[in-house]
């Protein structure tokens, strides 16, 4: 029986399991895919305290070696199901583990076009993480699709690796933050294609040769980096009656969700603002509430 299980070994996680450990709890985190979580997709992290630049890779790699200097237990299990009654039952894909208390802080995954072929081609000329795939467009012509501060940022990332960068949004003013709208201007070989969307794949003998927009024109791209957003990774908690909106989890400002025992952090929350910087701090909070007298 565990004091505290933690599912998800992304910041928020690593955060929250640190303040455990500091406070004494015996706890276990739960991590279904890579530790470090969403960061290990993002070229370059600028906007972190103390740390001036540090890629996301390197960020998760410290996150993790800090679990295992610390001796924080952990185990690389996906999580299939849960079960919140007085005592916790978490399921994964190996066991069945039980706790007192529940954080979630399982993040959420990027969300994809709908196209028709999209998922047959994902790791064949489309991609989610400009981090990973990038060198595999050198020289070449690449398109992004999204207006938001992941699209900007991996647009720019991208512009230094590869010939040419096409960056399709739906509309006339981005999303994203206002450094990257500036930066973004600035480089001479990304083009804006604004107010038009991606309707279909141009594939020719099985490989993927471009992208066809809502007003007919044809881009010819080798790869395609698609940064629309998000999806939160809620789907475990199918048979519980957990508080959401839109698949986000709803907390109070204790970070309590609406059954007792079980708290949610990080992006998985909903909440108007997704940084690193937040989902660390409200890790460490959760915790910091669940063991002290406010609660
Ligand atoms: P986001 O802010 O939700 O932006 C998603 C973008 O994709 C929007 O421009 C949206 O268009 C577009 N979009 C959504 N569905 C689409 C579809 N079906 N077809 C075409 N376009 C579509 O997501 P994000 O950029 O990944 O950022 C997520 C969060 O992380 C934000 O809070 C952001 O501030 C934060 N973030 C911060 C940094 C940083 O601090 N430097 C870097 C990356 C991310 P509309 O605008 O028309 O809705």
């Amino acid at each position: 029986m565990y004091d505290l299980i933690i599912i998800g070994m992304g910041i928020s996680g690593v955060s929250a399991g640190i303040y455990a450990h500091r406070a004494g709890l015996k706890v276990l985190i739960l991590e279904g895919s890579t530790p470090g979580g969403t960061i290990n997709g993002i070229s370059k992290i600028e906007n972190y305290p103390g740390i001036s630049s540090i890629s996301g890779p390197d960020l998760a790699y410290n996150l993790f070696a800090e679990i295992n200097k610390l001796g924080i237990e952990y185990k690389l299990e996906r999580v299939t199901d849960v079960i919140l009654e007085k005592v916790k039952k978490i399921k994964t894909t190996n066991n069945v583990y039980e706790a007192q208390n529940l954080l979630i802080a399982s993040g959420r995954r990027p969300k994809m076009l709908g196209l028709k072929n999209e998922e047959k081609f994902l790791g064949r000329g489309i991609s989610t993480c400009a981090l990973c795939d990038g060198a595999l467009y050198k020289n070449s012509d690449v398109a992004v699709i999204g207006g938001g501060s992941s699209a900007l940022s991996e647009a720019l990332y991208l512009a230094n690796i590869v010939n040419k960068v096409y960056l399709i949004h739906r509309r006339e003013e981005f999303r994203g933050e206002d450094t990257l709208v500036r930066e973004l201007k600035e480089k001479n070989n990304i083009e804006l294609i604004l107010n038009n969307e991606v309707t279909e794949l141009k594939i020719e003998n099985n490989v993927l040769k471009g992208i066809i927009l809502k007003d007919g024109k044809v881009i010819n791209v080798k790869g395609i980096f698609i940064y629309i957003g998000f999806i939160p990774n809620t789907d475990f908690l199918i048979n519980t009656d957990i508080a959401m909106d839109n698949g986000y989890i709803l907390v109070d400002e204790h970070h309590k969700t609406n059954i007792k025992g079980v708290y949610a952090s990080g992006d998985v929350v909903k909440k108007d603002i997704y940084q690193i910087i937040n989902a660390a701090s409200e890790g460490a909070e959760a915790v910091v509430y669940m063991t002290s007298k406010i609660n």
